[in-house]
C-alpha cells in the first residue's frame, strides 16, 4: 500500500533543481518506510527569510531496487532518471546508478588522460574519441617501438599491434626503454606486452612475432605466410609506425600504405641524425572491385584523391640500393631516440587532428599555420652535433621502388606474385623502376661513428638528477645508455596513476611509492651495474615562506642539497617548478659544478647547460679574498656564460599555490618531455668530451667545429608548434637572482641564512640583485639573447 509523504529540508542551493542532498534523503526514506512517491520542499532563504521564488516544491519516486528488502540494503549510488541539469522538472524519479563508471579502472583511465583533457582546456580540443579509437600498427618493438608505443598511449592512443621478429638481448635492455633484465631472451613481440599493460591497463595490444619480409633478404619458409599477414594487419589498421632497423623491411609496408591509402610514418635513426616523416597519401585511384583491377591499373596517377601531387614515402628520395644494409648495424646515439619518437608521435597526432589528414600538404618550418597543433610538415630531418632541425618536402617520385605508379600496378596485377619476385630477385625492382642508374642522393642516414659513447669520462661522471619525474625517468634512463654508472637521484613525491603514461619508468606496481624509491629498482633492471640512490626531499625553494615549525626540516634539507652538489659532477635540474632550481643553481654557481637544465613549456622546451663559476672558487683557504676576487669571468679568463636564471628579472616566486588545477599541472605535449631529455643528457655528454669542459664557450648552430662530437652550443630551444630548434647563447648577468656576484657573495658570507631569508622573504632576491630597480626603469621587459644568427637561418636548414 503506497504512502504519501512530504518532506521538507533546508536546501542551500539556490538552481531550479532541487540540491544535490534530496537524493540522499529520498533515497533514505523510500528504503527505510518501503515508500515510493515522495513529495519534497526544498525550502530556501534569502537573507534569512523564506524565499518563495527560489523554494521548490516536486514530487520524486524511487522504484524499489533489487535487494529492497534487505534491511541492511545500501544502494552504491544513486542519482535522477533522465536528468540534465537545469530542466527544473518538479517530477523528478530517483534511480540506482550502475558504477561501472566510477570502477577503479575507469578512474584510472580517466585520470591517465587528465593530461591531454587539461590540453584541451588550455589549448585545443585533442579528439579523445578519435585517439583511443585509432588503430596503431608499429612495425618493429625494438628502440624505436618502445618509446612510440609508449607516447602513443600518452596521446590517449589504445589499440595498438606490434610486430616484431627478434628477441631481447642483454645491449638492448639500456636502448630499449620498456624492456628489463628479465626479458633477456624473450621474443620482443612477447616481452612488450606486459610493459605497455601494466603502463596503461586499459590499452588493447596485440604483439606478433613474425619477420618483415624484406627483399633480398634471405627466403624463410614462412615468407608467402607473412606477406599474406602484413597484407591483412595493414588493411585493418588505420596508421602505421615503420620503426625497423632496416631500410629494405620498410619496403613491403611502404607499398601496402600507398596501395591501400593508409597513413604511414617513418622514423629512422642514423649514427648522431634522424628522419621523421609522413608519407604521401596513395594514387588517386583506390582498388575497389576486383574486376576492375585492369582499369584501376590504368588510372593509377601521380595525384591523390584530392587532386595533389603526392607527397613521397621513405623510398622516394630513397634511390640506393636496398639491400644488404643488415649488416651495417645502426648504432645511434642514445639521446636521439628519444628526439625521434617524441617527433614521430607528434606528426602522427597532427595529421590525425588536421581535416585533410593524410591528404593535407607538407608545410615548411616557419610558416603562418591556422592548424591550433601547428604546423604539419611532411619529413623533419635533424643532426645532433650540428644542432639542426629542418622540414623538407618532396614530392613522390615515378621512381620510387614501393609507392610509384608501376611498382603499383605491377602489385596490383600480380599481388604476391610480384612481391615473392621483388623479394627473391636482388635486382628485380631496380630494372622495374630503371633506378639502377641513378646516383646515390645524399641521406642523412650514414654518418661515421665517431662519437666517443661510453667513455671512461661517462662512466666515472657523478651524476645528480633532481626530479624524477616525466623528466628525470627519461634523463636517467639516456645517461645510462650514454655509459653513466653513477646516479643520484631526488624527488619528493609518490608515483600516482596519472604519472604512469608519461613518466616512462613506472608501471602500475609503483603506485604510492615515492619516485625515489621507485625509479631504483627500475634503473637497476636495465642495467645492473649502476651505482643509483635515490633521496627523497623536497627541494627547499624561494617564495615558499616556512614556519618556525618546518624551518628545522627545510634548514637540513638545505644542508643536504649542500652536501649532494659538493659531492657530484653534474646536477641536472629537471624538476616542474622554476622556484625550485633556485637553490641548485646557485650552488652550482659556487661550486662551479656542470648543471643541466631541461624545462619544458606547453610546446617548446629548453636544454641548457650553465655557465661555469665565478673565477675564484670558496675551495680556497682565504674566504675574504675569495669573496672580494669574485669575478664575471670564469678562471680561464672567459666571460662567464649564463645559469637558467640570468634572463629572467623577476625572482621565482610560488608558482604552485594560488593557481587552478590546470595552470599547476605542467601540462605538456606528450612527446615533448623525450625530446628535451634526449637534447639534455646529449649536451651533458657532449660537454664532457670537450676539451674545455664546463668553461667551454656556447656554439651557434650553423657554425663548423672540428671537434668530432659536433657544437656544443649554450642553450637550444626547440618548438613543436614551429619546429623550429635554436642554439641561443647568453652571458651571465649582474643582476641574476642566482649567479650573480651579488648573490654569491652574500651566500659565501652569510651561507644558509641568507638561503632560508630569500625563502622567507620573495622581494629579497629582488632587492638584492638590484632587480627591483630594474624592473622599475623605463620599459626594461626582458633580457636580450646574444644570438648571432637570424632565427630564419635555423628554420629551413
Ligand atoms: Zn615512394
Ligand atoms: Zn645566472
Amino acid at each position: 500500500m503506497a504512502k504519501r509523504f512530504l518532506f521538507g529540508f533546508y536546501d542551500h542551493g539556490c538552481h531550479q533543481d532541487p540540491g544535490w542532498a534530496l537524493r540522499n534523503y529520498i533515497a533514505f526514506l523510500s528504503l527505510r518506510l518501503k515508500i515510493e512517491k515522495i513529495q519534497f520542499l526544498c525550502y530556501r532563504e534569502k537573507r534569512s527569510e523564506l524565499d518563495l521564488e527560489k523554494s521548490l516544491v516536486g514530487e520524486a519516486s524511487f522504484p524499489p531496487p533489487h535487494g529492497w528488502d534487505d534491511s541492511d540494503y545500501v544502494p552504491e549510488a544513486i542519482g535522477w532518471e533522465g536528468e540534465k541539469p537545469g530542466d527544473g522538472r518538479k517530477e523528478k524519479k530517483l534511480k540506482e546508478i550502475n558504477l561501472e563508471s566510477m570502477s577503479p579502472e575507469r578512474r584510472d583511465e580517466e585520470q591517465q588522460l587528465m593530461h591531454l583533457k587539461l590540453m584541451g582546456w588550455r589549448h585545443f580540443p585533442v579528439d579523445l574519441e578519435k585517439l583511443s579509437g585509432i588503430r596503431c600498427l608499429l612495425l618493429g618493438a625494438g628502440t624505436l617501438g618502445c618509446e612510440v608505443s609508449r607516447l602513443l598511449m600518452t596521446w590517449g592512443v589504445r589499440k595498438l599491434t606490434v610486430v616484431d621478429g627478434g628477441h631481447v638481448s642483454m645491449p638492448d635492455v639500456l636502448k630499449q626503454s620498456l624492456y628489463v633484465d628479465d626479458d633477456c631472451g624473450v621474443p620482443r613481440a612477447t616481452a612488450i606486452v606486459p610493459h605497455l599493460k601494466e603502463r596503461c591497463p586499459a590499452v588493447d595490444v596485440e604483439a606478433i612475432q613474425m619477420e618483415i619480409p624484406a627483399p633480398g633478404n634471405p627466403v624463410s619458409p614462412s615468407v608467402l605466410d607473412d606477406c599474406e599477414r602484413l597484407q591483412t594487419l595493414v588493411a585493418s589498421s588505420d596508421v602505421v609506425f615503420l620503426l625497423t632497423d632496416t631500410w629494405e623491411s620498410r619496403w613491403f609496408p611502404t607499398l601496402l600504405c600507398a596501395n591501400e591509402n593508409k597513413m604511414a610514418i617513418t622514423a629512422a635513426l642514423g649514427h648522431d641524425s634522424y628522419l621523421v616523416m609522413r608519407h604521401g597519401a596513395g594514387p588517386g585511384t583506390r582498388r575497389g572491385n576486383m574486376d576492375d583491377v585492369i582499369a584501376q591499373i590504368q588510372n593509377l596517377s601521380t595525384e591523390d584523391a584530392l587532386g595533389r601531387q603526392r607527397l613521397g614515402c621513405c623510398f622516394c628520395n630513397d634511390t640506393t640500393s636496398l639491400f644488404n644494409s643488415v649488416s651495417d648495424e645502426t648504432v645511434a646515439l642514445p639521446g636521439l631516440t628519444s628526439i625521434v619518437s617524441g617527433k614521430a608521435v607528434e606528426l602522427f597526432a597532427r595529421m590525425l587532428h588536421h581535416p585533410e589528414g593524410i591528404h593535407a600538404p607538407g608545410d615548411m618550418a616557419g610558416m603562418d599555420t591556422e592548424h591550433q597543433l601547428g604546423l604539419l610538415p611532411h619529413q623533419m630531418r635533424g643532426s645532433l652535433p650540428r644542432c639542426d632541425l629542418s622540414t623538407v618536402i618532396s614530392n613522390s617520385s615515378n621512381n620510387c621502388t614501393a609507392c610509384s605508379n608501376i611498382v603499383l600496378s605491377e602489385y596490383r596485377r600480380e599481388g604476391l606474385n610480384f612481391v615473392m619476385q621483388a623479394i627473391n630477385q636482388p635486382t628485380y625492382l631496380k630494372d622495374l623502376t630503371g633506378i639502377s642508374n641513378l646516383i646515390k642522393s645524399d641521406t642523412c642516414l650514414k654518418l661515421p661513428a665517431s662519437f666517443p659513447v661510453n667513455s671512461g669520462k661517462l662512466s666515472s661522471a657523478r651524476c645528480l638528477l633532481l626530479g624524477a619525474g616525466t623528466l628525470g625517468c627519461d634523463v636517467a634512463r639516456i645517461l645510462m645508455d650514454y655509459g653513466v654508472r653513477n646516479l643520484t637521484i631526488v624527488d619528493s613525491g609518490c608515483v600516482v596513476v596519472s604519472n604512469l603514461a608519461r613518466q616512462s619508468l613506472y608501471t602500475t606496481k609503483d603506485r604510492k611509492t615515492p619516485k625515489a624509491t621507485a625509479i631504483l629498482e627500475h634503473l637497476k633492471e636495465r642495467c645492473s651495474s649502476v651505482e643509483v640512490e635515490g633521496i627523497q626531499m623536497e627541494i627547499p625553494m624561494p617564495g615558499h615562506p616556512v614556519s618556525s615549525k618546518e624551518a628545522a626540516g627545510v634548514l637540513k634539507a638545505c644542508e643536504r642539497l649542500q652536501e649532494l652538489v659538493a659531492a657530484h659532477d653534474a646536477v641536472f635540474l629537471l624538476t616542474d617548478t622554476r622556484e625550485s632550481r633556485w637553490l641548485p643553481t646557485l650552488l652550482c654557481a659556487n661550486e662551479n659544478k656542470i648543471a643541466i637544465t631541461a624545462a619544458l613549456g606547453y610546446d617548446s622546451y629548453l636544454a641548457m647547460r650553465h655557465g661555469a663559476g665565478p673565477g675564484i672558487n670558496s675551495e680556497g683557504s682565504d674566504m675574504v679574498a675569495a669573496m672580494n676576487k669574485l669575478s664575471a669571468e670564469d678562471v680561464l679568463g672567459r666571460q662567464r656564460l649564463g645559469c637558467y636564471f640570468c634572463n629572467d628579472v623577476i625572482a621565482p616566486v610560488d608558482s604552485v599555490s594560488n593557481r587552478t588545477l590546470d595552470q599547476q599541472c605542467t601540462v605538456t605535449r606528450p612527446g615533448l618531455a623525450s625530446i628535451a631529455s634526449g637534447h639534455a643528457a646529449d649536451l651533458f655528454t657532449r660537454l664532457l668530451n670537450h676539451p674545455d669542459g664546463i668553461h667551454a664557450p656556447g656554439d651557434i648552430a650553423g657554425t663548423s667545429s672540428e671537434r668530432p662530437s659536433g657544437l656544443l652550443p649554450h642553450q637550444m630551444r626547440g618548438s613543436l608548434s614551429q619546429y623550429s630548434l635554436l642554439t641561443l647563447m647568453g652571458y651571465s648577468s649582474s643582476s641574476c637572482i642566482a649567479c650573480s656576484n651579488a648573490v654569491l657573495r652574500e651566500y659565501r658570507s652569510r651561507g644558509l641564512d641568507f638561503v632560508m631569508q630569500v625563502i622567507n622573504e620573495p622581494t629579497y632576491l629582488e632587492d638584492l640583485t638590484g632587480l627591483t630597480e630594474l624592473m622599475k626603469s623605463a620599459d626594461y621587459s626582458r633580457v636580450e639573447w646574444v644570438d648571432e644568427v637570424d632565427d630564419e637561418d635555423f628554420a629551413d636548414m
